[in-house]
């Protein structure tokens, strides 16, 4: 039952901007269930940066969209008959249109607090906590207003026109 707990196991956050480092965990010894593999694949340019940056705009590491993004893949392929790079070529598609799919596979919904909404005009860049949309300075947006306590700027959540609730 005993976990071996070194620290040095943890994978750092591959959200540099380099290929993911080749590092694998160094002897899991015991826990061969725990392993795993580390990918290396090629992207096109253009995912890569649509990648990084929905992954940024859900301050989550590449790495752990990548996955998100092939788990959903083989639940929409249904079989293991695709190829990794077969499936990152479909889930490259799907990007435009699963976006709130992925989204709510690796967050949790970030309007689940949210109370109310004010109409508000936006003084500074956000993004639509839904659909991650890019939201400019002037743009008519609403702000979700929660109970929990303030984490900062970052904790706001904004929400686009089109995302906003409706009855
Ligand atoms: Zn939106």
């Amino acid at each position: 039952m005993t976990r071996p707990s070194n620290p040095s196991k943890r994978r750092p956050q591959a959200n540099e901007d380099e290929e993911p480092a080749e590092e694998v965990p160094s002897e899991a010894e015991g826990t061969p269930e725990k392993k795993e593999r580390v990918l290396h694949t090629r992207v096109p340019a253009v995912l890569e940066r649509e990648l990084k940056r929905f992954a940024d705009n859900l301050r989550i590491p590449v790495s752990n969209l990548v996955r998100a993004i092939l788990e959903d893949a083989m639940e929409v392929a249904g079989s293991a008959s695709q190829s990794i790079e077969g499936r990152l070529a479909h889930a490259a598609e799907e990007l435009g249109k699963g976006r709130e799919r992925l989204t709510k596979r690796v967050l949790p919904d970030p309007l689940a607090d949210v109370f109310a909404y004010q109409p508000v005009t936006l003084a500074q860049e956000a993004i639509c906590a839904k659909c991650q949309k890019t939201l400019e300075a002037g743009d008519r947006a609403h702000l979700g207003l929660t109970d929990a306590p303030s984490q900062g700027p970052k904790a706001r959540l904004f929400v686009c026109n089109s995302c906003l609730p409706r009855s």
